[in-house]
């Protein structure tokens, strides 16, 4: 590269920087003969000279871009010539030879000045192909296979690849499923964007994320299905320019009561059905974690049944556990599959509502309380029982870290709705 003696400090400081840059610069007259390169593009172009000097660019890129000299000479100033061109390069000796790919920018600056730009993208078509190959082997081995069904995601979660078996499986079309998020499989309430988000991410950070819950067909039929989401390739690449995923749905409808009985031994409270207060810690635990890597909308219901000890006084234990079933029944029919009703006490019971705001939940904990006391209990000797609950209501805030901080808020609130009549909502804060 040859220095020209009248550049000042500035010029030979870019001078510099240019020539230890990390992509190919190549500067060159309308002919292709090079007056400047620097090391990237010297390093990128020596193997395509057989050791010679680097005299000329049109020469060297002759074998595979024999139209060069040609597309070089047209074109105004300024004008882009080439744009990402991808050269495969067949490089080394005969029998020993690699392949790679050059990515070739070619821009006229002047009449007789070319700039040329490359850069090594040999890595990037590589794992393309695998890509490619890694999706073509997946749809293979899963066609023909009843009960399983394989597509792929993009990045953020909608369906950009279909296969025959998911067709099948799920009863929608290849156009009614591209393009679409794949919250299209899944039963009203049991997915919400949000958690799809949480899935791709924890797929990407784990290697796979696996769910079982009620899915839905086309024709509105629900399945009991399990889900597993798995990153295409490369998890270190950034979350943004990283490729889809995989996602496989089984039905396992089968296997739905041998779940449940599995579920209801460890994680259920026997009396209500609710899942018990460990489910409700842990699960907790799991959403603040999600919360803390992406805040949004978390909200927490506490409600306390009222008077309790009266109901159990006038008609019985027996007669307060059937109002504990009744109250627990109630909370399953009003809720979402994503949110997550628990006993966590003797009549104790606290509802996390995921991606549910404070309007949203105020609703929801507004309803469960109207309905509660609207809807009285009538015993098997005919006897009626009325009762009621007060609710304290928390959203997740910014300046708290723990579920017991939110815990915390909404016991609180539920205190005050204790202390100010029962039988009423109180929200944190107002
Ligand atoms: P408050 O409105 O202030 O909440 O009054 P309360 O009577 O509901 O509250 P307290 O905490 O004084 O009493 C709770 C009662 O709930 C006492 C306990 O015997 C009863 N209890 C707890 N677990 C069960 C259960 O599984 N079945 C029945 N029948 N009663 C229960
Ligand atoms: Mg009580
Ligand atoms: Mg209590």
């Amino acid at each position: 590269m040859a220095v020209d003696p009248t550049d000042g400090d500035e010029h030979e400081v870019l001078r510099q920087l240019l020539y230890a840059a990390p992509i190919g610069l190549v500067q060159t007259d309308d002919s292709g003969c090079i007056e400047r390169i620097n090391a990237a593009a010297a390093q990128l172009l020596l193997p395509l000279s057989g050791g010679q000097r680097l005299d000329n660019l049109f020469d060297l890129l002759a074998p595979t871009l024999p139209d060069l000299p040609h597309r070089a000479m047209h074109g105004a100033p300024g004008e882009l010539l080439l744009d990402g061109e991808a050269l495969t390069l067949r490089i080394g000796p005969a029998g020993r030879s690699r392949t790679q790919v050059i990515s070739l920018t070619l821009r006229r600056l002047r009449a007789d000045l070319l700039i040329t730009v490359l850069s090594d993208i040999t890595t990037q078509v590589e794992r393309e192909r695998q890509l490619r190959q890694s999706q073509a082997w997946l749809n293979a081995t899963l066609t023909g296979i009843q009960d399983h069904a394989a597509l792929s995601l993009d990045a953020s979660g909608c369906i950009n690849g279909w296969s025959e078996p998911a067709g099948r499986m799920t009863g929608f079309t290849r156009e009614q499923a591209l393009g679409q998020s794949a919250a299209l499989f899944y039963a009203q309430g049991a997915v919400t964007p949000e958690r799809l988000l949480d899935r791709l991410h924890e797929a990407r950070v784990d290697g796979w994320s696996m769910d079982e819950g009620w899915l839905v067909r086309a024709d509105g039929q629900r399945y009991w299905g399990s889900t597993m989401i798995v990153p295409l390739a490369d998890t270190s690449a950034p979350e943004e320019t990283a490729p889809g995923f995989s996602l496989v749905l089984r039905d396992i409808s089968d296997r739905r009561d041998a779940h449940e009985k599995r579920r209801r031994a460890s994680e259920t409270d026997h009396l209500t059905g609710l899942a018990n207060r460990r489910v409700f810690f842990e699960s907790g635990q799991r959403e603040i974690e999600r919360w803390q890597r992406a805040p949004r909308p978390l909200a927490l219901i506490l409600l306390d049944a009222d008077h309790f000890k009266r109901i159990n006084d006038r008609h019985g234990h027996p007669a307060g556990d059937e109002v504990l079933r009744h109250l627990a029944g109630v909370m399953l029919r009003s809720l979402r599959q994503v949110d997550l009703p628990a006993r966590i006490g003797g009549e104790e019971f606290a509802v996390l509502l995921p991606s549910t705001g404070l309007e949203g939940a105020r609703l929801v904990a507004e309803r469960l309380r109207r309905a509660m006391s609207a809807d009285p209990i009538t015993l098997a000797d005919g006897t009626v029982i009325r009762y009621t609950v007060s609710a304290g209501l928390a959203l997740m805030q910014s300046g708290m870290a723990r579920l017991e901080d939110l815990i915390e808020r909404a016991d609180r609130a539920l205190y005050a709705a204790k202390a100010t009549g029962r039988d009423r909502l109180v929200v944190d804060g107002e």
